[in-house]
């Protein structure tokens, strides 16, 4: 079986594909955290939508963030810490740092994400790189 490209050691699909499939909620933060990078790495640029809150959506960067998640190699995602972010939360923080090859050179991004449950839905809002 295919290990999920989020680096969770689970099988894909017991891990980030239910959620991206829309078969299951992300129960956690981290979770949804989790299917977003997994999204990344196969560009799939409408579960990247749909998991984004409605108020901050990046619509008009739709194509181009499909153009960079296809031009970049994806090789990894550390989960640095959460805050909150638990099934009994409404609101969480998860800082990560995903590692990718960009025109050949390795480079990280690190980021502090800000998520909010709505309708028992994961969103991610923002995130601040540091
Ligand atoms: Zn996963």
């Amino acid at each position: 079986m295919q290990t999920c490209p989020c680096g969770s050691n689970k099988p894909y699909a017991l891990c980030c594909e239910p959620i991206i499939a829309n078969k299951a909620n992300a129960q956690t933060a981290e979770q949804l955290m989790r299917s977003r990078y997994t999204a990344f790495t196969f560009a799939n640029i409408n579960y990247l939508m749909n998991s984004h809150h409605p108020k901050t959506r990046p619509i008009k960067e739709k194509k181009d963030i499909l153009k960079w998640a296809k031009s970049v190699t994806w090789l990894g995602l550390q989960i640095l810490y959460t805050d909150k972010g638990k099934e009994s939360d409404m609101e969480g923080i998860v800082k990560f740092k995903a590692l990718f090859l960009e025109n050949g050179i390795p480079r990280e991004l690190v980021e502090e994400s800000v998520f909010v449950k709505e309708n028992c839905k994961w969103y991610y809002v923002s995130g601040k790189h540091s």
